[in-house]
């Protein structure tokens, strides 16, 4: 999946770090991220804008440290206008973020989708929402602080199930209405407020093809930066008839596919293609 990235880890630890030349700039333009690709991702170094901002004497711009992986770490980085121009003769281009997901290596992309969900979080978080004050930024944890109200806003995840909802040897496999992803997934939906997450998972089995499940077995976790979730993946069996009476407001396609007639992951990324292939391979 999208963060098993061994042998290299990410430290997401809150830390106050200054720069150093070989860190990352993560930098962003409305829904697309700016690096370079030929084979790999690479993204701009710090050490390359601090010697262009000498000479232009520039002070460096505004810089937030989001984590680390391996020796390198990541900072999120407003970049002046002039500077992104000359990166982007260099090669440098802003690619969507749906797009980067194909790209390698896996813990860049990794790196990407969490520096977008740190990224969105500032971005939305620039005032007070009881008291409409500028908010600043925390100084030994990642939060930020009302100095008028005292309100507290902390990273904002959403958790949300996904279900491998399993009738014998067939799998509940769905296609959504109206989104870009246009492949097979499976039932998913966001926890409500006051519900358990084996809760969210009988409540989104029932409105998207109306069936009663059992058996609810908690499988793995994924953060999914690109949406700003937590993901949390169950399997549960059918309790009763498994006919399915499909919602077409949120899915455009629901059915029972066998396990070997369910398509091989290719890209290794997502907690629900991880399920579909244990699914399959317990009937292979
Ligand atoms: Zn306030």
């Amino acid at each position: 999946m999208i963060q098993d990235i061994l042998p290299q880890r990410m430290r997401n630890m809150f830390e106050r770090k200054e720069p150093c030349d070989t860190d990352r700039l993560m930098c962003f333009s409305a829904d697309k991220i700016l690096l370079r690709c030929n084979a790999m991702i690479t993204y701009p170094l710090y050490g390359d804008l601090r010697r262009w901002c000498a000479q232009k004497n520039e002070a460096d711009p505004q810089m937030i440290y989001l984590f680390s992986v391996g020796s390198a770490a990541y900072f999120l980085a407003k970049l002046p206008v002039e500077y992104t121009a000359a990166l982007r003769q260099d090669g440098y281009e802003f690619v969507r973020m749906f797009d980067i997901r194909r790209l390698a290596p896996r813990e860049e992309v990794f790196a990407a989708a969490t520096a977008w969900h740190l990224y969105a979080w500032y971005r939305d978080n620039r005032f007070c929402g009881r008291c409409g004050r500028m908010l600043v930024h925390g100084e030994s944890e990642r939060m930020l602080r009302c100095m008028d109200c005292g309100n507290i806003v902390f990273p904002k995840i959403a958790p949300a199930v996904i279900v491998g909802v399993t009738d014998g040897d067939k799998l509940l496999m769905t296609k959504y209405a109206g989104r870009e992803y246009k492949r097979y997934a499976l039932i998913a939906g966001f926890t409500e407020i006051g519900e358990t997450a084996e809760e969210t998972v009988q409540r989104e089995v029932m409105e998207e093809v109306g069936i009663r499940v059992k058996n609810i077995r908690y499988y793995k976790s994924q953060p999914w930066g690109f949406d700003m979730n937590l993901l949390m993946g169950f399997f549960c069996e059918t309790d009763g008839e498994p006919e399915i009476h499909l919602d077409e407001r949120e899915l455009s396609v629901a059915e029972w596919v066998k396990a070997g007639d369910i398509p091989d992951d290719t890209e290794g990324l997502s907690l629900t293609r991880e399920m579909m292939s244990v699914f399959k391979s317990n009937f292979s």
